[in-house]
């Protein structure tokens, strides 16, 4: 048994292999209470296979999750969720014909199912979370709105807010910002601090602008291994990061 851990996410000597291709290599990876990660890395490094691993949905080879000392390698998908870990992926999956308040209000744990199921209640509690997270969220004033006539930045912001609802420990975010206009970025930017205020967020980002405005700390990934880790700063100086990432 390894020892305990005051981190949030201890991840240690992942590996998962596809066909004999390591996609994420002997990976070792700590997330601290209320750090906001940011992972970076060229196309084909390993980060969407990363969070995969983390959220169950891909099964490792070998090494080990531990999450609050936990070990959850092994665990199911809906188990992960339960325990507090939140995934976004990267293209919105909301329910279009339903309201921005009713796709909050589903997603509120032991909230309405899709079908609309009888015996659910709309409490005070429930209405007074999802009204703190439309808020929070930017989408206030279209709580009646169908969530098909969104904007594109506007449906991440509300895919976002529908994890929100659960109170997730940890949020993971694949390419938040892709598609968005330049001032829905800053917004997002915005929106990322606060919600790290309050719980651990990890994010995989291509947009290094983007990146700059909200890391603490960044973690270069490249062929499965870390490549570098440190500031934005750290890494951007970095030669080897240069070669293979910033430089195109
Ligand atoms: P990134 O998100 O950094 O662009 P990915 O994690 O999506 O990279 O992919 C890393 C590598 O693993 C890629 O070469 C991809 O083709 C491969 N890969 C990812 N998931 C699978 C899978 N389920 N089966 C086979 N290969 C996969
Ligand atoms: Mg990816």
């Amino acid at each position: 048994m390894p020892s305990n851990t005051d981190f949030l996410l201890a991840i240690e000597d992942l590996t998962v292999s596809f066909d004999g291709f390591k996609a994420v290599d002997d990976l070792t990876l700590y997330v601290d209470k209320g750090e906001l990660r940011v992972i970076i890395g060229p196309n084909g490094a390993g980060k969407t296979t990363v969070l995969d691993l983390i959220s169950g949905k891909t099964k490792s080879s070998a090494g080990s999750i531990r999450y609050n000392n936990k070990e959850i390698t092994k665990m199911r998908e809906h188990e992960i969720v339960r325990l507090g870990i939140g995934r976004k992926f990267q293209t919105p999956s909301i329910y279009d014909k339903l309201t921005v308040f009713e796709n909050l209000e589903i997603s509120y744990p032991q909230g309405r199912s899709i079908n609309g199921s009888l015996g659910f209640k709309r409490t005070d509690k429930v209405v007074k979370r999802i009204l703190e997270v439309a808020e929070e969220i930017f989408l206030i004033d279209l709580l009646d709105l169908e969530a098909e006539l969104l904007s594109h930045g506007q449906k991440q912001w509300l895919e976002i807010g529908m994890l929100l609802v659960q109170d997730p420990e940890l949020v993971m975010l694949d390419e938040p910002v892709a598609g968005m206009t330049a001032k829905e970025r800053d917004e997002t930017a915005i929106l990322l601090k606060k919600m790290a205020k309050e719980r651990s967020v990890i994010i995989i980002e291509h947009d290094m602008d983007f990146v700059a405005k909200i890391a603490d700390r960044v973690t270069v990934l490249h062929l499965g291994k870390i490549l570098k880790e440190g500031t934005m700063e750290e890494v951007q100086s970095d030669p080897t990061v240069k070669e293979v990432y910033l430089g195109h």
